[in-house]
């Protein structure tokens, strides 16, 4: 069997990344980096340079210019962190490294923090991801298809309500006849509406989508698209049908992931989140030790959340 190029890289291991961010002052140095790569920029004014001291222990930035003062963490989604920037790069590796992502459980565990401040730390990293996804446009050849998360457990008998049910548009972009990026989005229904939105934002105009029959899809040509509908059997048989190979491929890795992992997610409230971070490390997968980095980059550079919508993220529908 050929080796899986993407299975078998061998990413930061353990050692090297005690080695790179094993101290505080590794942690420090490498998010000034991740941060302000040029070197400090005032947030307030954008004058370049400024003095640095210590308060307590906060490092913080002095602008010369209008005597703003800054600290590494302001501004970012690490605002008001009270925990040590080392316990906070270890998770950024675990959750990175971790093929499908890791439960809030295994990273109380593994960090040796209370679970509440676990789970934060993980929405938190998931929110950023999901940032440095949302403007992604996919191209040239894209297979499409509509699904569902969650919906297993109706809440109470009779009510009919599938509460945690969350329909939403997989698509996934062809490069050379594989997979090179995907895209998840959430939508209020399969409207021919929400398609042609959809479209607009995450695809590239020209691009040629293969989709099945569901009529809705059609509306990517509204958008510009030129569009293929396969007209496929149901059950084994669509599953198998080639030209829709990759995204019901995709779409079962998903899934395998999202069960295996995590449990009893609430889907009806955070389903765009997991699912982003998913799109995220796929389409990082061929840079598994790079990946660290720059979801640090991610961190600092997102917008902070205040903690309701960590809590109840707006979450985006077309
Ligand atoms: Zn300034």
């Amino acid at each position: 069997m050929a080796m899986n190029r993407v299975q078998f890289q061998s990413g930061l291991s353990l050692p090297r990344f005690l080695q790179r961010y094993g101290s505080e002052a590794q942690c420090i140095q490498a998010l000034v980096q991740a941060r302000w790569p040029q070197g400090f920029v005032c947030p307030r004014c954008q004058h370049a340079g400024a003095s640095r001291f210590q308060r307590g222990v906060q490092w913080l930035w002095q602008c010369p210019k209008c005597r703003a003062q800054t600290s590494l963490t302001a501004g970012t989604l690490l605002a008001g962190t009270k925990l040590p920037l080392r316990t906070w790069w270890l998770a950024i590796y675990l959750i990175c490294q971790a093929k499908n992502g890791v439960s809030a459980l295994e990273l109380m565990r593994c960090l040796g923090v209370c679970y509440r401040t676990a789970w934060r730390m993980k929405h938190k990293l998931m929110a950023a991801m999901a940032q440095g996804e949302a403007g992604r446009q996919l191209r040239e050849l894209v297979q499409l298809d509509d699904a569902y998360l969650g919906g297993e457990h109706p809440r109470g008998r009779g009510a009919g309500q599938w509460t945690n049910k969350v329909p939403f548009i997989a698509a996934v972009e062809l490069h050379q006849g594989r997979p090179r990026h995907v895209r998840f989005d959430l939508v209020g229904s399969f409207c021919r509406q929400a398609v042609h939105r959809w479209a607009q934002q995450a695809l590239c105009p020209g691009t040629h989508v293969v989709s099945d029959g569901l009529s809705a899809f059609t509306a990517v040509q509204w958008a510009g698209m030129s569009h293929e509908p396969i007209v496929v059997g149901t059950g084994r048989r669509s599953v198998q049908q080639p030209r829709l190979l990759w995204i019901n491929t995709v779409l079962g890795n998903l899934k395998t992931a999202l069960s295996g992992t995590h449990h009893a997610v609430k889907f009806g409230k955070y389903a765009l989140r997991y699912l982003r971070a998913h799109q995220y490390r796929f389409n990082r997968r061929f840079d598994l030790a790079g990946m660290t980095g720059q979801l640090a980059q991610a961190l600092v550079r997102a917008q902070p959340l205040s903690e309701p919508r960590i809590r109840e993220p707006a979450e985006i529908r077309r």
